[in-house]
């Protein structure tokens, strides 16, 4: 294990100048299976769904950025979920927050309910909330921090604290925040999990995603689980997310300087009634934030006073910010919740505002951003 620092990690991790040429990049190795000496002797390779060099070279890189023993990457972020689902049975309970991830809340309800696997959600800034769920005695506590869309903020050591006395695993995905920001396993987590699609790939040109963990019995099963379902990445994906991770500290301090920059412009703006950014001294969870973050991340919500009228007007009036869904690329994505990324949570115990916009701020300058949503906002006043 290198101990070079998170930036030198991000760079060099799990991507030395490969063996046989010299190669200062890692190269994509796109074949599907590997020549063997002899029977069921080879260089470690023997067929591309259970291993492949290239996608080796960024599940370590992934590891040592979270700070974990193992990585494995998958097809997707929710193909990463999935498999992590793998590890129960029928009979178990999930713990979910009241805002989880859309996707992983029509996994919980509308695919593992049908295997026999009961999830509940409560509020988890309400520590009391996560105690008194515990008596149902999830096996799996999932969580997400900052959560979708309102930015909410989790105490991870202390829920991680309160699931491991009733002997649950916890998971924490780690997609809005990435490895630069928060680090769940060194705050007690077992798992962390990335939709590598946002931060971690950073440029909208690749859908991924990865796990990770210190536990060598969970890695095995979900190695197993990686080979034996198969939603595995291509390698040209993961050179995409290779490539990716290594400008992510760079990438990650200005989608947070600019992203603080535009929620104070928000806050000052007589369009807009609330803004949530936990860097924001206001923000309820601005304390635990600056506990277990480094930086309070790129995403920015608001709510328009003039309601879903106003924030569809400013959705279709910004010509920097692109209205669309996804998040963590270098450009400014803007997002309505209520009818794009929230809008087929059908039953589900989260009720998003009409009025809420949700901005995925970008690396571009921070001026240009504000004049956009200036522009943007006066039409909606
Ligand atoms: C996007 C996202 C996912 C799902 O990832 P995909 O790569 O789209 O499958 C899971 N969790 C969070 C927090 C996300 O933002």
């Amino acid at each position: 294990m290198s101990r070079w620092r998170f930036e030198t990690r991000a760079i060099h991790d799990g991507q030395p100048p490969d063996p046989t040429t010299g190669a200062v990049m890692t190269p994509i190795y796109q074949t599907s299976t590997y020549a063997q000496s002899e029977p069921n002797v080879h260089k470690g390779y023997d067929y591309s769904r259970t291993a492949n060099p290239t996608r080796t070279a960024l599940e370590s890189c992934l590891a040592s950025l979270e700070e974990g023993t193992y990585g494995l990457a998958f097809a997707s972020g929710m193909a990463a979920i999935t498999t992590i689902a793998y590890l129960l049975n029928p009979g178990d309970r999930v713990l979910a927050p009241d805002d989880v991830y859309g996707g992983t809340y029509r996994l919980l309800v509308q695919i593992l309910q049908r295997y026999g696997i009961a999830s509940s959600f409560v509020d988890m800034t309400d520590l009391a909330r996560v105690e008194a769920a515990m008596a149902a005695r999830p096996r799996l506590v999932l969580l997400e921090s900052p959560t979708n869309p309102y930015l909410k903020i989790l105490d991870i050591a202390r829920i991680a604290e309160l699931a491991h006395v009733h002997d649950a695993l916890v998971v924490v995905d780690n997609t809005f925040a990435s490895p630069y920001f928060q680090q769940p396993l060194v705050l007690g987590a077992d798992v962390v999990v990335h939709s590598t699609t946002k931060y971690l790939g950073g440029h909208s040109d690749v859908v991924g995603g990865a796990v990770i963990t210190n536990s060598k019995e969970i890695y095995e099963t979900l190695k197993f689980h990686q080979n034996a379902a198969g939603a595995i990445p291509g390698p040209f994906d993961c050179w995409v997310v290779l490539r990716g991770v290594k400008t992510l500290s760079v990438r990650m301090d200005r989608h947070a300087a600019n992203a603080l920059a535009v929620a104070q412009f928000l806050r000052d703006h007589p369009a807009i009634s609330r803004v949530w950014y936990p860097g924001l001294p206001d923000h309820p969870g601005h304390d635990v934030a600056r506990r277990q973050m480094k930086g309070f991340g790129g995403m920015v919500s608001c709510l328009l006073k003039g309601g879903g009228r106003a924030a569809r007007t400013v959705a279709a009036a910004t010509r920097v910010f692109i209205l669309a869904e996804s998040l963590g690329g270098v450009e400014s994505l803007l997002d309505h919740p209520a009818s794009m990324t929230h809008s087929s949570l059908e039953g589900s115990p989260l009720q998003v505002d009409e009025g809420l916009l949700r901005l995925s701020v970008g690396i571009e300058h921070a001026q240009d951003l504000i004049d956009d949503l200036k522009q943007a906002l006066d039409r909606a006043r």
